[in-house]
């Protein structure tokens, strides 16, 4: 069979693509191994999503209006988001939501495995495995969306992307009202380093858990949390989140998007809202038949904030002390704004980023 455009992996960032094609008239295929995959995630996502994707608010399950950051000694601030809030979603109901607004722009669906990719004379050969069998496709192009652990990336480059482990576990909880509507990150030393704990709002109770570089260390600091926590042991999931590096756009007549590229935002490991973003700009370079136009468009927009979330992360989440001056710096209600502004907001500029990059250098002497 051949096909203009295969989008590989049915997550966020490949629905996205797969609408986003279709809506522009180009024969997409949407590929994804598991129509009732849930991703493992907090499914945490910023309300502007909603509108800039055009999603239904009914696949909102939670909302946090505010954010509680604890600092290794136990300070506390809880941060109002503003005119923003934080919708949790179940994933494997949003997934599929994303999935079927693609199919009704005229996407087709199919639920099967890629196993093989190769690079034949100016197209993509792709094996698919079905439960009716290896079906082959070749394509013009080739979206990569599946995910942190992408056998395209593996196959084409010999290596995935440098990788955070993570573990997490939900709880059913008596009474909720303690979280209801926040957020919760934890720093500090009973957190791996480089990374933060969390205690999110979910469908079903709440999602609790933490990540590292380390893969072994995972499992003990998220005992402990939850010792911390008054909860006994439950079921776990481990799963990667990848960490940005800004290499990977596009080979031979491949786009990589969402989690395949690492296209997570550094410090606090969104992915869901870059992974749509990254699919819109790759499809703007499929459909002008440019593919540089897809890292142009990208590093127009976003190159400045991961490089400034990745110097804060490198930074502040060093030792527990730097991690203590980060809690302390929203005593500052100039600070607090500011954040809530370079997090919620898009259309942040240069001055609010040069003004973090002050405080870090203000900060970052002595310690
Ligand atoms: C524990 C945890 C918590 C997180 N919490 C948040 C959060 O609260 N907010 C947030 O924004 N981000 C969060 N993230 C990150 C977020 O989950 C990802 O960044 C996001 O899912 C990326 O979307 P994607 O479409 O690129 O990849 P994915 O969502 O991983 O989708 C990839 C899809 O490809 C399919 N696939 C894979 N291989 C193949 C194949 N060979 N053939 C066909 N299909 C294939 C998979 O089944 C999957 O459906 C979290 C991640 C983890 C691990």
């Amino acid at each position: 069979m051949e096909i203009d455009i295969a989008v590989i992996g049915g997550g966020p960032a490949g629905a996205t693509a797969a609408k986003l094609l279709s809506r522009a008239k180009r024969e997409t295929v949407l590929i994804e191994r598991n129509l009732k995959n849930e991703k493992p995630c907090g499914g945490g996502i910023l309300s502007k999503a909603f509108k800039e994707f055009d999603i239904p608010r009914q696949l909102i399950k939670k909302r946090a209006d505010a954010i509680r950051i604890v600092s290794p000694k136990g300070k506390t601030h809880d941060i109002s988001l503003g005119a923003a809030f934080l919708a949790i979603v179940h994933r494997e109901e949003f997934d599929a939501a994303l999935r079927m607004a693609a199919v009704s722009e005229g996407a087709a669906l199919l639920e099967g495995t890629l196993t093989d990719i190769q690079h034949v004379n100016g197209q993509s050969a792709l094996t698919i495995k079905t439960a009716a069998g290896d079906t082959s496709i070749r394509a013009r192009h080739v979206i990569a969306a599946d995910g942190v652990n992408s056998m395209i990336v593996k196959k084409m480059f010999g290596r995935f992307p440098r990788r955070v482990y993570t573990a997490h576990e939900i709880h059913s909880v008596e009474s909720e009202s303690d979280l209801s509507g926040r957020c919760e990150f934890r720093f500090g030393s009973v957190t791996p380093p480089g990374f933060y704990s969390w205690i999110f709002p979910h469908k079903d109770g709440i999602s609790i858990g933490t990540g590292s570089e380390h893969t072994g260390e995972v499992d003990g600091y998220l005992d402990g949390m939850l010792r911390d926590s008054g909860l006994s042991k439950g079921q776990r999931r481990g799963y990667f989140i990848p960490v940005w590096d800004g290499s990977l756009y596009y080979k031979n007549g491949v786009y990589f998007v969402g989690d395949a590229a690492g296209m997570v935002l550094p410090f606090t490991y969104e992915g869901i809202y870059y992974a749509m973003r990254s699919a819109e700009f790759a499809v703007a370079a499929v459909l002008k038949n440019k593919p540089g136009l897809y890292k142009k468009l990208w590093q127009e927009k976003y190159r400045k904030r991961y490089l400034l979330m990745r110097a804060l992360q490198r930074y502040f989440l060093k030792n527990d002390a730097r991690m203590e001056t980060l809690v302390s710096l929203y005593d500052n209600p100039h600070i607090r704004e500011a954040s809530v502004r370079l997090w919620t907001q898009d259309d942040v500029k240069i001055n609010l980023i040069g003004g973090f990059t002050a405080l870090i250098k203000k900060y970052g002497s002595g310690r």
